[in-house]
């Protein structure tokens, strides 16, 4: 489950993360209450106003901006509440924003350049280890970095049966070029922000810019957060940081209906059933020259009801121009699904517009092929994997 940048900073600061100061608000008229707030607790007149939304590059895409007053507070919540914001990690039309983050200003004006640095705390997969990611160019794209500059990026390893050791944090204070107090600074945040990752069950941490104040603080100025959501039943107050609005819709309407719907852009439109046949499926249509728009997965129970609730799912993204139904039947016979398809077909009548190609394999599936080819209706039947993409590669041109 990924969260706003607000979400994730009051995560961090319950775990004792230094972070840029910061509320939230719906509208402009809460966002000059916020300023206001702020301003009495932090001293500063000078605000940052930031789009929250599920993506970064809000920066370069205008959606961060320095308010020096409550008059430019107001202009430019009003601006950035309600817009389509564009950047590099948004669809092509951009995301609309429902909320800022009004937050303190710590880039103190007039100060010589201030220190931005990246950090995030991840899981390699490879050896089941955490790992810090740091680097000094932060703030920037830590994208380019990688690839122009790789060297300038540092990793630690921590096992986690061990936990992270006081010489690791050192070492990355260290490597970071700090010293004095800033290099304290940067050794306790670092640990906490180790610490608030196990403990909130996060699989990413991503903080980019971590800041060096003038006065060598270090702070956390932007924060994505993704939480692993089998750990949710032990933080069940982090389920309600769920916002909707941020996922696929699609993806939204079949996890309600316990389906495994995932959302891809190409032109075919997968059932199936189980995650590896999924992932064969999707193989064997882009080895065909196709490719998949989606895939669904129908688990164990392929009956009428759960077909037809798949087909609509399936259909309800526009980008489908045939469905393939890739099933295996072991444990629901093929018949029983093929009878799940003809049923869901005339159900629906012609609000299936595009040809379906049904691949059903294991007990009965030469019963399920007699059914489908008897059905008279606009559905194909195959028997060899090949012979199904062939067949979905025809329909789609
Ligand atoms: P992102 O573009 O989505 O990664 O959003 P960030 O939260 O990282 O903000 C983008 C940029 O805004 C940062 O890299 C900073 O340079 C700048 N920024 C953030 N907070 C402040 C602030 O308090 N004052 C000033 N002047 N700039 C800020
Ligand atoms: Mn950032």
């Amino acid at each position: 489950m990924n969260l706003h940048e607000y979400q994730g900073k009051e995560i961090l600061a319950s775990f004792g993360v230094g972070i840029q100061r910061g509320i939230v608000a719906q509208t402009a008229d809460e966002a000059v209450a916020a300023a206001k707030s702020l301003t009495e607790t932090t001293g500063t007149g000078w605000h940052v106003i930031k789009a929250q939304i599920h993506a970064g590059g809000r920066g370069k895409g205008g959606g961060v901006k320095l308010a020096k007053n409550l008059d430019e507070v107001k202009t430019i919540a009003d601006q950035i509440i309600g817009m389509q914001l564009i950047t590099p990690q948004t669809p092509p039309a951009g995301k609309p924003v429902h909320q800022v983050l009004v937050a303190e200003d710590v880039y103190y004006p007039g100060e010589s350049e201030p220190s931005e640095f990246y950090v995030s705390v991840l899981l390699n997969r490879a050896n089941g280890k955490n790992m810090i990611m740091y680097s000094t160019e932060g703030g920037m794209d830590i994208e380019k970095v990688a690839e122009e500059t790789p060297h300038l990026i540092f990793t630690e390893e921590i096992d986690p049966a061990l936990g992270m050791q006081g010489f690791q944090a050192r070492k990355v204070a260290f490597n970071l070029g700090l010293s004095g107090k800033a290099f304290k600074e940067m050794t306790k945040f670092i640990t906490s922000l180790y610490n608030a990752y196990v403990s909130s069950d996060s699989s990413l941490f991503e903080i980019n810019p971590v800041l060096k104040t003038s006065d060598d603080r270090i702070i956390a100025v932007d924060a994505k957060v993704t939480i692993d959501d089998n750990a949710l039943y032990r933080h069940k107050d982090y389920v309600e940081l769920r916002d909707k609005r941020e996922e696929n819709p699609i993806e939204v309407e079949a996890g309600e209906v316990g389906l495994n719907y995932v959302d891809l852009d190409g032109n075919v439109g997968c059932m199936v059933n189980g995650a590896g046949l999924a992932m064969a499926t999707m193989d064997l249509i882009k080895q065909a020259g196709g490719s998949p728009a989606n895939f669904l997965d129908v688990g164990g129970t392929a009956d009428a009801a759960r077909v037809e609730t798949a087909f609509r799912i399936i259909l309800k993204d526009p980008g489908v121009e045939a469905i393939l139904v890739n099933i295996f039947g072991g444990i629901v016979r093929c018949d029983r699904v093929a009878q799940g398809i003809v049923d869901a077909y005339k159900n629906m009548g012609d609000s299936i517009k595009v040809p379906i190609i049904v691949r059903l394999q294991g007990t009965n599936a030469d019963i399920a092929k007699e059914l489908i080819d008897n059905s008279g209706l606009d559905v194909q039947s195959a028997t060899a994997f090949q012979e199904a993409a062939d067949k979905v590669q025809q329909a789609v041109g």
